[in-house]
């Protein structure tokens, strides 16, 4: 956004009654030999109504950049996946392990998460590994395994589609299409998922912005996605405490002012089964649509992620924790 004083403008009643209203100013801009003077307003402000800021005494114009996300931006807050409102009233979970890994297993698991009202089950079939020796996820087969245990207990499934060449049976199977931080970028599958016209869950890459973050989910409306549903899953930060770090300002953000759906997993995040619970009270606090968190029954001897996974019991404290305090929230 720029806005542009007049010549008889005083500055500095400009800025206060910019800084009032939540306006950081990035640039000062002055025309070159001219006494035209504009401020380019840092894109961390609050958002602002331009016809407002005219009425400010010494501004002559605003001008604003027309959005680059608008199927993004007119999506709206919630959105409808099998039946399941994300972003309505009552908070989502989905949860499940890492990686799929058995049909008794995802059974298994499938069965403890139902009766706690846990709408989502997740899970890998199609896993995608920083090492080549890391197991690389059952494939195909454990997207059956995973439709079959879903369907037992009334749950909906989302899941990984790693490459263009598993959209056809991932889409066959799952409610919702999970698109991995590795592939947030990955446009040429971005549009063959979109062309499905199913609904995706866009994770955040771990070193993208919120605007490359949007610009994603725009390519997979615009090629034809059913909804697309922001998942914070942690940021490359600078401190190895945490396995990344969870970004809860741009949760807040996201949900607060953008009006978006987002889901937040304090899994992938921190890498620490002890801080899922604080951090998932937190995502709700900021506005989350719910939370993403994995379980398993043995997570020492977990295929994968078996450090981050919640046991059968952890998670359902943590569950029936998080049920009480948000069901009845309205947004
Ligand atoms: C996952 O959710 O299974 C996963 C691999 O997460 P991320 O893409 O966030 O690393
Ligand atoms: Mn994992």
């Amino acid at each position: 956004m720029l806005v542009s004083l007049r010549d008889d403008a005083d500055p500095v009643v400009v800025k206060r009654e910019l800084a009032a209203r939540g306006l950081w100013i990035a640039a000062v801009l002055r025309e070159q030999g001219g006494r035209e003077l504009h401020y380019r307003i840092a894109s961390h402000s609050a958002l602002s109504d331009p016809q407002e800021l005219l009425k400010i005494a010494g501004v002559r114009s605003v001008a604003v950049a027309a959005s680059e996300h608008p199927r993004m931006d007119a999506q709206g807050p919630s959105v409808d996946v099998a039946g399941v409102r994300i972003g309505g009233p009552e908070r989502i979970l989905m949860c499940g392990p890492c990686s799929v890994e058995s049909p008794e297993q995802i059974e298994a698991i499938a069965g403890r998460l139902a009766p706690l009202g846990v709408q989502f089950l997740r899970g890998g079939a199609f896993k995608p590994r920083t090492s080549p020796y890391s197991f690389q996820g059952h494939g195909g087969e454990a997207l059956g395994w995973m439709r079959a245990a879903a369907d037992r207990y009334g749950l909906r499934m989302v899941t990984e589609v790693l490459s263009e060449q598993d959209v056809d049976p991932v889409a066959e199977h799952a409610d919702l299409l999970q698109i991995g931080s590795r592939n947030m970028q990955n446009f040429a599958l971005l549009k063959r998922v979109g062309k499905t016209g199913r609904p995706v869950l866009l994770k955040r890459s771990m070193s993208a912005t919120v605007e490359e973050w949007l610009l994603a989910g725009e390519h997979l409306l615009s090629h034809g996605a059913g909804a697309v549903v922001l998942c914070e899953r942690g940021i490359r930060g600078f401190d190895d405490s945490t396995r990344n770090l969870l970004d809860l300002g741009a949760v807040a953000l996201l949900s607060n002012v953008h009006r978006m759906p987002v889901i937040v997993d304090p899994s992938h995040a921190t890498g620490r089964r002890d801080l899922i619970l604080p951090l998932a009270r937190a995502a709700i606090a900021a506005g989350a649509a719910g939370v993403m968190i994995e379980t398993h029954d043995d997570p020492g001897g977990a295929l994968s992620d078996g450090p981050q996974a919640l046991r059968g019991d952890e998670l359902q404290a943590v569950v029936r924790d998080l049920r009480g305090d948000v069901r009845e929230r309205a947004r």
